[in-house]
């Protein structure tokens, strides 16, 4: 569900919930992403409503948005979280979610990352190789604890999404090939600070299709019979996230669907399942919002130049993605081809190319399905202040992130020592 224009509408122009994107933009000014609290509440729902007749656990992969706000959101809901370093790890614990609810995946996990996370007490680490096993098993030797572990399963599944994130194939970096994913549970049953607790998968993300996790869910379910043949119980299968989110005209399943499609495979196992979603619960609860500049032509190309760029919203310079833009308060008018571009210099700092709009200087746009993987993934290239975060909540909003202040984006650094004069 699209955040905008499901509130009243202050004036004709587009709002989230009850707040109207021109007050916000007129408050705090732009870029800035706009976060709908109704949105991200629906989508997580939608999740644990469809599962509600199996035990299950749905942790938020926080990657996605990791704003403490959100967190802090889903916490009250419920919800688990998984992590993929220590850094958010502190982000969880920030936000006052229990660390139990927390599962800790990643192919490269640091010794410290996994000591403060044993010392933290996570419900579970999520290990994807042999010598990480048996590094986790030697720092919670070391500190006196049992490590509850899952084994993340490679299952060689084509989630048929786009190459970069596509992770559940032999030849991506992420997990175990499940010809060995026997003997190394053997390995972990038999080690004294080590607490088998389940299974693990994540095939993808932007994923299309429910065939893909059922497809994932059979092999993992095959590899959970043979360890129970061996003696091997474990409490929880965990499909990963990865499902998609329309950003144009994709028709991805509703969550209530997929979770609906793997409850059914589950009937009559004791098996708790676990489900890893982050950009389906927050991919469309959020907008970028940004500023017109400049109107230019060069050749036979428009450019809208924005105020919004490649720092602040990478998805389209990296996967060539495509974001909906919608003016906040539309123009009657013949629309023209945009390049919709911001101010950094590379050529692949674009946001959209050849949209037809009608535009002036000074406009408001809303960048659409800007919740996950945007202000996560933006930098300070340029030495542009990373912009600020709002959350509604119905008629009203919280600043969640203020925007960066430039003196803030060198503080850390320093210039040289003078140099010795010389005689
Ligand atoms: C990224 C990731 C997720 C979440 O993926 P989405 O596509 O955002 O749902 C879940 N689990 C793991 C292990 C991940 O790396």
């Amino acid at each position: 569900m699209d955040p905008t224009g499901t509130g009243p509408r202050a004036c004709g122009g587009a709002a989230i919930e009850g707040v109207a994107l021109e007050r916000i933009a007129a408050d705090l000014g732009t870029p800035c992403f706009v976060y709908s609290r109704a949105a991200i509440e629906r989508k997580w729902r939608e999740y644990d409503e469809a599962l509600a007749d199996i035990p299950h656990w749905i942790c938020y992969a926080v990657k996605a948005n990791s704003n403490l706000a959100i967190i802090d959101v889903l916490g009250r809901l419920g919800a688990g979280f998984d992590i993929v370093s220590g850094g958010e790890l502190e982000r969880v614990r920030a936000a006052r979610a229990p660390a139990a609810r927390v599962v800790f995946s990643g192919v490269g996990k640091r010794d410290d990352e996994m000591a403060a996370a044993l010392e933290a007490g996570v419900g579970c680490f999520n290990v994807e190789s042999v010598p990480e096993l048996d590094r986790l098993a030697a720092i919670a030797a070391a500190a006196g604890k049992r490590a509850p572990v899952s084994l993340r399963v490679n299952p060689d599944i084509d989630a048929r999404t786009h190459p970069y994130i596509t992770t559940g194939l032999s030849e991506n970096k992420f997990g175990i090939p499940a010809a060995d994913v026997r003997g190394l549970y053997a390995r972990a049953a038999a080690h004294p600070s080590l607490e088998v607790c389940g299974i693990d998968c994540h095939i993808g993300s932007q994923l299309a299709e429910i065939e893909p996790y059922l497809a994932a869910l059979d092999r993992l379910l095959v590899l959970m019979d043979t360890l129970a043949g061996d003696g091997i119980r474990l409490a929880h299968l965990n499909l990963g996230g990865g499902l998609g989110i329309r950003y144009r005209n994709e028709s991805p399943p509703p969550p209530a669907a997929l979770a609906g499609a793997i409850a059914e495979r589950l009937a009559g196992r004791e098996i708790m399942l676990m489900l890893e979603p982050g950009r389906s619960i927050v991919g469309n609860a959020g907008v970028l919002l940004t500023r017109v500049e400049y109107l230019k032509h060069n050749g036979s190309k428009r450019f809208a130049v924005v105020d919004a760029a490649m720092n602040d919203l990478i998805r389209p310079a990296l996967y060539d993605a495509w974001h909906d833009i919608v003016p906040v308060r539309p123009r009657d008018g013949v629309p023209e081809p945009y390049e919709i571009v911001g101010p950094v210099c590379e050529s692949g700092d674009f946001l959209a190319r050849a949209r037809p709009l009608v535009l002036e200087p000074g406009d408001l746009l809303a960048v659409h399905s800007a919740g996950a993987y945007a202000f996560v993934m933006s930098s300070n290239y340029n030495t542009r202040p990373r912009a600020a975060e709002v959350m509604v909540d119905g008629d009203r909003y919280h600043v969640v992130r203020k925007r960066e202040r430039v003196c803030e984006l060198f503080a850390g650094e320093s210039v040289l020592p003078a140099d010795p004069v010389s005689g």
